[in-house]
């Protein structure tokens, strides 16, 4: 035998078995932005290279090791999207979507991070996300942290997400924290770690997300960003929370909450689970104000979040919050005998046009009932419909009921409608 072509590591098939559950969580997700009048955005998956280096930020963790960087045939130097954001801004810029004007978008689709594979954590994986433009919040960002909830309701997770929420205040607010968390880590040198030390001087914020205990046992003594906030920021932040509030959302503020991109300023927020083990976060977000500006655009104030859909399937599944998938198979079609092949075919073409909702499935390959009948139970069919030499010649058919306690019966195929109607109920 030829030797097997394995998957890339970090790169899921999504087998049949686990279709479901991602149709069922994209179906909710599109129901749900499209309740709020948002719009879908549509970007290539890959892009230049500089222009996630320039969003995302040099010193970041996705920038600096995780991305998927290589040479187009042309020498240019392009990057399968790390995550949505960049793109979108991009596009948007590009077709003047954003300019003196107010957009709601959102997006699905593959990012790509050259991470360590593990439970929550792949190379390819799926975000949902969502971007508005012109709107400075914090009411917006009130209505993105609504929708995230909303969600998790119609998923019925909620009791199983909490909301993390920190504001990081204004960019000449950040530098001048900035200056001063730097003066703290220089006094701490020699308990930092290699990371830290490096970003110390190069993106002194950074050093807040680090993963080290030794490290986060430090910065527990370190100046934080709120002693730094005006009236501005605290005003946002303020009439954020009184949002929520009202909307009877509950959330953590949590300081040390800083995201690991770089272009965030003011509300930033993440919804947790404890569900999932080390792999938590099942969605984060924030407002990114300079982001548009910084990418060539005119200033425009922006906010969005994205959620892992790997995450979020992993908790359903773990939560069977999947039970009530339907099965695939409404109906199976049994065919043996003279003339029972091309009717049984011509049967489910006209079942197909007259009630498409049905999933009608035909028994291809031949063979006796018996075995037929052992398909139609292993596709989960509700009713076999079965043809015979004695069915065709009168025009009839007979209905066998494969999970309800309901006699056989052989009936004319033009009473075979509101037997079918009633599977639906
Ligand atoms: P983490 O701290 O878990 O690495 P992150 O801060 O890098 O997350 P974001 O860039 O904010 O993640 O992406 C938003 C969401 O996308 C995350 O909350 C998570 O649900 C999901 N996500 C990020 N990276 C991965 C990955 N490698 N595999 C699966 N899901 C991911
Ligand atoms: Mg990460």
């Amino acid at each position: 035998m030829a030797k097997q072509i394995q998957a890339i590591r970090g790169m899921n098939d999504c087998l049949p078995e686990q279709t479901p559950v991602w149709q069922m969580l994209e179906t909710t997700l599109r129901r749900v932005v499209s309740s709020y009048g948002y719009s879908e955005i549509r970007m290539p998956i890959v892009e230049m290279t500089n222009l996630f280096q320039r969003a995302i930020g040099e010193v970041t963790d996705v920038v600096e090791k995780e991305m998927y960087t290589f040479n187009d045939r042309n020498g240019d130097s392009l990057t399968l999207r790390p995550e949505g954001t960049a793109g979108c801004v991009r596009a948007c810029i590009e077709h003047g979507l954003v300019y003196n004007q107010e957009r709601r978008l959102w997006y699905v689709g593959p990012m790509f991070r050259h991470e360590r594979p593990q439970k929550g954590r792949y190379r390819q994986f799926h975000q949902f996300g969502v971007e508005v433009f012109g709107l400075n919040g914090p009411d917006i960002d009130a209505e993105l942290i609504m929708l995230t909830a909303r969600l998790w309701r119609e998923l019925g997770i909620e009791q199983f997400t909490t909301l993390q929420l920190n504001t990081l205040g204004s960019s000449a607010e950040r530098a001048a924290y900035r200056d001063a968390l730097v003066v703290f880590l220089e006094q701490h040198k020699e308990s930092l770690d290699e990371e830290s030390k490096r970003r110390m001087y190069s993106n002194p914020l950074r050093v807040l997300d680090t993963k080290s205990p030794q490290v986060q046992e430090i910065l527990q003594h370190a100046p934080t960003l709120t002693d730094y906030f005006g009236e501005e920021t605290k005003a946002h932040f303020n009439g954020l929370k009184a949002l929520l509030d009202a909307a009877g959302i509950a959330y953590q503020v949590n300081e040390r909450l800083v995201r690991g991109l770089d272009y965030y300023n003011y509300t930033v927020f993440e919804w947790v689970t404890e569900s999932l083990g080390a792999q938590g976060t099942i969605c984060g977000g924030g407002r990114y104000d300079g982001l548009v500006e910084q990418l060539g655009g005119q200033a425009t104030p922006a906010v969005g979040f994205a959620m892992g859909l790997e995450r979020l399937t992993l908790m359903l599944e773990t939560l069977e919050k999947i039970n009530n998938l339907p099965a695939t198979v409404d109906v199976y079609i049994c065919m043996a005998g003279e003339g029972a092949l091309t009717a049984g075919l011509l049967l489910a073409e006209q079942l197909r046009s007259e009630r498409p909702q049905l999933r009608i499935m035909t028994h291809c390959g031949g063979g006796n009932f018996k075995k037929q009948m052992k398909r139609a139970d292993k596709v989960a069919a509700r009713i076999a419909l079965i043809l015979g030499e004695t069915e065709v010649a009168e025009q009839k058919v007979t209905v066998k009921f494969l999970r309800d306690q309901v006699e056989q019966q052989t009936i004319a195929v033009t009473a075979l409608l509101p037997i079918l109607d009633q599977l639906g109920e």
